[in-house]
């Protein structure tokens, strides 16, 4: 009888840490996914942002003065235009390009069913 008892404060325990790591790697995603999400920083370099007026409506993300004026930089330059800076790279413009990618995929993953899921069964 003391085995079962022991046994099932056990599986007791196992659950509860089982749970317990469920809830913090849900905090991690959670966490993750909310980075360039805060109106009030910059969702490129993480600098706060105050508007004095409204940010322009070809921005995707909320940024910081000199982040809009870098991605203007990069849309010109992906349609072609000269490069505005020595650092006007392809791989500039590659980080641009994974960076805006990464952005839009964490949209995605943030209104899907299995995000939604996520937050209701493993945060409070
Ligand atoms: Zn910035």
């Amino acid at each position: 009888m003391a085995e079962v008892i022991d046994l099932k404060r056990r599986k007791s325990k196992d659950r509860r840490i089982a749970e317990g790591r469920a809830r913090r790697r849900a905090q991690a995603v959670a966490s993750s996914l909310s980075c360039g999400m805060c109106p009030r920083r910059c969702a490129h370099c993480g600098l706060a942002v105050e508007y004095t007026a409204p940010p322009p409506v070809d921005a995707p993300y909320p940024f910081c003065e000199v982040c809009q004026e870098e991605y203007e930089a990069f849309r010109r330059w992906e349609k072609g235009e000269e490069p505005e800076a020595f650092w006007h790279t392809d791989e500039w413009g590659e980080a641009w390009r994974a960076w805006l990618a990464h952005m839009r995929a964490g949209e995605a993953f943030r209104s899907s069913p299995a995000f939604l899921r996520l937050m209701e069964e493993h945060l409070e």
